[in-house]
């Protein structure tokens, strides 16, 4: 007797559904939010050691999450450092060095790929919002490396007619862009002001209209980046000044995106990460943050330049006030975010690596790095760190001394001061006071090893060696 049809149907349905089932991921991705703030020091906020400063917020975000104390930007200087972010590469494997001003050529490779590009074939809604500084012409904007949306500058907001440090006539004016339109051609200081409240509300509602579908948002502050400007509402309010108040807004900022996930009930369902691009600017002064113990600042291979706070908050998943003292580094975020995501690699070589288990089991998860290097300044191997030990290498390298500091955004000069081949164990003495090369030489023939290592693959101005893995930046085609 033949079957009857409804049931062969139904079993086809069955079937095909089965099928889809076996073939679709597990389960809807996480939404994945990250802050990263520019310029702000390791000890700029209440849950990394600021006293003056308090940022209830940022702390919460710490208490219901997990901090990484030992976290590393790839280089301690804006374009180098989001280019690492976003691509997962050491910026000098993909071309991009320094800060990119108004008059640069170069950008980011179209043939990168972003963590947004990673995402996006898993579904997810991408969104960036503030500070590019990868290219600002329109084939290096955000809108063609992966992001469906951007509100934000293209490079820094000193890069301006109007900052005391601009030789007359250095800068065109600021534009502000929405997509690929400049929606605002001459930023004035007033628009300064509005800066992160606007960027805030188009992260928010950024969340609003995707909190149906997985999402990636990529909020760059422009701020604590000089030169330093708060809206009205929340001038005047900390006990540490203008810049105080500055973080006091960027901590209502992450106030105001933890409101979101809340009210839409997305709160489980996003993993949120906060950090910085490099330590603080510490030749503003009174205009800079703090990088607390630590030595130096921005522009430097020492630790006050290049590590920065992390925390990462994802309820039910990351545990609660939790800490790791592992090394990791912003190149790991896209390696992390696409296995979070069930995304597939980009094809070529990447350097990060992925720290879930740093996240996700913090007290005993270790570091899957054998070393990371520090490189900076028209690619100089300058420093790197292996486990507990950092490895100086002879380098030259700017700091104040013993000037008194500056006030009223008004920066001091650096000096020049040489490093030797110096080794510090960072477990015990993360000021790098204390040179431990004579006393241990079998640590820093070790760490040799991995220094040859770097210069074999990404070469080293320094001892004159030419990177054999490095890829270029992006080019603007040369005008006939
Ligand atoms: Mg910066």
């Amino acid at each position: 007797m033949p079957f009857p049809r409804a049931l062969v149907l139904g079993a086809a349905w069955l079937m095909a559904a089965l099928a889809s089932l076996a073939a679709a991921p597990a389960s809807r991705p996480p939404n994945i939010i990250v802050v990263f703030c520019d310029d702000l020091g390791y000890a700029d906020v209440g849950c990394f050691g600021a006293s003056k400063i308090r940022t209830p917020n940022i702390d919460r975000l710490a208490k219901e999450g997990v901090r990484l104390t030992d976290f590393y930007a790839a280089q301690a200087v804006c374009s180098a450092s989001r280019a690492a972010l976003l691509t997962g590469c050491y910026p000098n494997r993909i071309g991009i060095a320094g800060a990119l001003g108004p008059g640069a050529r170069h950008g980011l490779n179209p043939d990168e790929r972003t963590i947004a590009e990673v995402l996006k074939p898993r579904g997810y809604a991408t969104g960036a919002v503030g500070k590019w500084h990868l290219g600002h012409h329109p084939m290096f904007l955000p809108t063609r490396h992966g992001f469906d949306e951007w509100l934000g500058l293209p490079y820094s907001n000193d890069m301006w007619p109007y900052h005391p440090e601009a030789k007359k006539g250095s800068y065109p004016e600021l534009p502000l862009f929405d997509g690929e339109t400049v929606v605002d051609p001459e930023v004035t200081p007033d628009d300064q002001k509005t800066l992160t409240t606007r960027y805030t509300e188009r992260a928010v509602r950024f969340i609003e209209r995707h909190r149906d579908q997985p999402f990636f948002l990529y909020l760059a502050h422009a701020m604590p980046h000089v030169p330093l400007f708060v809206s009205d509402a929340r001038s005047g309010r900390s006990r540490a000044g203008l810049f105080g108040d500055v973080i006091g807004e960027i901590d209502w900022s992450v106030g105001q995106l933890l409101d979101a996930l809340r009210r839409h009930k997305i709160d489980e369902h996003t993993l949120v990460i906060f950090t910085s691009d490099n330590g603080p600017w510490l030749s503003y002064g009174d205009h800079a943050g703090s990088a607390g113990p630590l030595r130096e600042g921005k522009g430097t291979a020492w630790e006050g330049g290049v590590r920065v706070p992390f925390i990462a908050r994802w309820p039910g998943r990351i545990p609660r006030d939790s800490v790791s003292h592992q090394p990791a580094m912003t190149i790991d975020l896209l390696p992390t975010l696409a296995a979070i995501a069930q995304a597939p690699l980009p094809p070529h070589r990447i350097d990060g690596l992925d720290i879930r288990p740093l996240l996700l089991k913090p007290a005993e998860a270790t570091s899957p790095h054998d070393a990371l290097w520090f490189y900076y300044n028209n690619n100089e191997l300058q420093a790197l760190r292996s486990g507990r030990w950092k490895l100086i290498l002879p380098h030259a390298y700017r700091t104040l001394g013993s000037q008194t500091p500056a006030t009223g955004g008004t920066p001091i000069k650096y000096s020049q001061l040489k490093a030797g081949t110096e080794l510090y164990d960072l477990e015990k003495d993360p000021g790098e006071k204390t040179d431990l090369a004579s006393l241990k030489p079998e640590i820093v023939a070790e760490l040799q090893e991995h220094v040859e290592k770097a210069r074999a693959d990404l070469g080293d101005a320094l001892t004159g060696r030419t990177p054999t893995g490095a890829r270029p930046a992006g080019k603007l085609p040369s005008t006939p």
